[in-house]
């Protein structure tokens, strides 16, 4: 019999909403199943680690900040790529999943006001939560990218380059006016990009930090969609008065990012055939979305809209009938499929007619075709009804 007394939790916790991707992410393993669900990068773009030796002083403890020849590699990349900065400016993450974490830890209090993209990073908008923000909307084609000069936020979040979920890439005037109104109204920025290096088609990638004349930044990009997940290694660079602060954030939090992982990714950076990997990488998923895309043309030609991706991992569907997707997964899942309802990426307001996100990088050819039939048929079925 258990008798364990409930324990009086955190308020914070209450704001802790189950992960409505566990459902999905549960059942993503199972024999046979069709994933267009998570961001996972194709195993075939693994680095080999095979021979890499491993000095032993990577076993001690480490500096909070990361290692400093990795710090010093991230900010020559970081400067080629059009943002100044200094290796003291450079923080090594746990994932970048960590700098939501500790970006969120610096700004947001219960009743905070973050400015989100709609649709955004489903896995942003629960840390965001969790610290108790609430939302507006971040519209870069809009007058001071739809902010309220009379009530400005303490943060703006946005993935300007092939964004999760929509795979859209921000043009020049798109980073233009971010910038512009951040500076104007004093709005920090945090700029996620981790998918810049999984570029399909030529477009505008300079940060919009970059382009920052006074308002405090945070840029963070990520070894995950590059290298290996399983690294669990992305870093941040910030303006120079935050970095105090979040150094001693990322101390409280772990003390410091594993520095095997930091060993192996700097050995990767320096690696002479890296370039070439990369490109592999990158012509084996402008394939896949091509392919991807030709598919989406077959089966949901007459039942929804979309861009086809520049960059990144994600196809957007925007349906031509209001169906809801949250409905139709379990039925998708049963018979052997997985996507992301598209509800689960917004702060605010769901637009009436369904969407979904569907990762192309994980299925093969055979389960694409596959896949994509099922989902359409079952989009079908609803919309006779
Ligand atoms: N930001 C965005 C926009 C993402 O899509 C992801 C991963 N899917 C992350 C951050 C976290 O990535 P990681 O922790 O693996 O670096």
């Amino acid at each position: 019999m258990n008798s364990r007394q409930q324990p009086k939790l955190s308020e914070r916790v209450e704001r802790l909403q189950p992960s409505a991707i566990r459902e999905i992410l549960a059942v993503i393993d199972r024999p046979g199943m069709i994933s267009f669900a998570g961001g996972l990068p194709s195993a075939e773009s693994f680095p080999d680690l095979s021979g890499l030796p491993l000095p032993r002083e990577v076993l001690q403890y480490g500096a909070s900040e990361g290692e400093p020849a990795l710090r010093e590699r991230i900010a020559a990349e970081v400067n080629a790529i059009g943002l100044r900065c200094t290796a003291e400016q450079v923080l090594v993450l746990s994932g970048s999943q960590q700098g939501i974490d500790l970006v969120a830890k610096l700004f947001i209090d219960p009743g905070t006001m973050v400015a989100v993209e709609e649709p955004t990073y489903l896995a942003a908008l629960q840390v965001f939560r969790f610290f108790g923000a609430r939302f507006a909307p971040l519209r870069p084609r809009q007058a001071l990218a739809g902010l309220d000069a009379d009530a400005p936020p303490a943060l703006a979040y946005a993935i300007p380059s092939f964004q999760n979920p929509t795979g859209h890439c921000y043009d020049a005037a798109e980073r233009d006016a971010l910038a512009r109104a951040c500076d104007t109204l004093g709005v920090p920025l945090f700029e996620d990009d981790p998918y810049r290096d999984l570029a399909y088609d030529a477009c505008e990638r300079t940060p919009v930090c970059a382009r920052l004349e006074r308002a405090p930044w945070i840029y963070q990009g990520s070894f995950s969609k590059t290298l290996a997940p399983g690294l669990r290694l992305g870093y941040l660079v910030a303006s120079p008065e935050l970095m105090p602060l979040l150094v001693r954030l990322k101390q409280a939090a772990d003390l410091h990012s594993n520095r095997v992982s930091q060993h192996v990714v700097l050995a990767q950076l320096r690696s002479p055939d890296r370039a070439e990997r990369m490109r592999r990488v990158v012509d084996a998923y402008r394939r896949k979305r091509d392919f991807f895309a030709a598919a989406l043309q077959r089966h949901f030609g007459d039942l929804a809209r979309w861009q086809t991706p520049p960059g990144g991992l994600f196809f957007w569907l925007d349906l031509l009938a209001p169906i809801d997707t949250r409905a139709l997964l379990p039925e998708a899942i049963e018979r052997g499929v997985a996507f992301m309802p598209g509800e689960l990426f917004f702060a605010g307001d769901v637009p009436a007619h369904g969407t979904m996100r569907l990762n192309f990088s994980h299925a093969d050819e055979s389960g694409i075709e596959q896949g994509l039939t099922v989902l359409a048929e079952l989009v079908r079925c609803r919309i006779e009804l």
